[in-house]
């Protein structure tokens, strides 16, 4: 299976990554929720609530792909859902990424048009897997955001059904999710997403 790993291999990246991200501002004030798949039928996850600037291997959690604490200290978030329905529609995805950057947040309530923000043009894309030039468009979808997280899950499983290419997508005044079949190709959408993000609201204006 494509990016699985062990779990404790899975703790180590999960943890390293969660410091690194915090302290690049993608999860202020212990905001945001990082995982990995760790098996055919299990992931592991930042447990809800903790400081991401600080995490260690211990506060990950293993779960279960429907969100359910199999072993570790701690209790899932919320927001553990949308993590699992990306891992239980996939056997490709192997690292999910939620963050919470001002870029994203502002990008959210700004930027889109109909739900959507088209990024064209950019040499960067070129760091999204399958993009092999500037010359094309990622359109990144915004759903609204709401607290009742079975009805954002459905929204995003009904934009995958409808076979966009997708990278991430935002949630309004919120944040960002992205994944990716391992943990650093995760990581490299997120800062590319991030810095297109960032590009598009200086181009109109806005300093992100
Ligand atoms: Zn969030």
């Amino acid at each position: 299976m494509i990016g699985a790993t062990s779990l404790a291999e899975g703790r180590r990246l999960i943890a390293e990554a969660s410091r690194d991200l915090a302290g690049a501002g993608f999860a202020p004030a212990t905001s945001g929720n990082f995982s990995m798949r760790v098996g055919p039928t299990r992931a592991a996850i930042t447990a809800s609530g903790l400081d991401k600037a600080t995490l260690s291997e211990t506060e990950v959690i293993e779960i279960d792909l429907r969100g359910r604490a199999t072993s570790g200290e701690g209790r899932p978030s919320a927001e553990t859902t949308l993590h699992t329905q990306l891992y239980r529609r996939s056997p490709e995805v192997g690292a999910v990424l939620h963050t919470h950057s001002r870029v994203q947040t502002v990008a959210s309530r700004v930027l889109p048009t109909e739900g959507r923000i088209v990024l064209a043009g950019y040499e960067l894309l070129k760091a999204l897997t399958g993009i092999t030039t500037h010359d094309t468009s990622l359109v990144v979808p915004v759903f609204p955001n709401t607290q009742e997280l079975e009805v954002l899950a459905r929204q995003v499983e009904a934009w995958l059904d409808a076979g966009h290419v997708t990278y991430g997508y935002l949630i309004d005044g919120h944040g960002m999710y992205t994944w990716a079949r391992d943990m650093p190709e995760a990581r490299r959408h997120l800062e590319a997403l991030d810095f297109l993000l960032a590009c598009e609201l200086s181009a109109r204006g806005f300093a992100p």
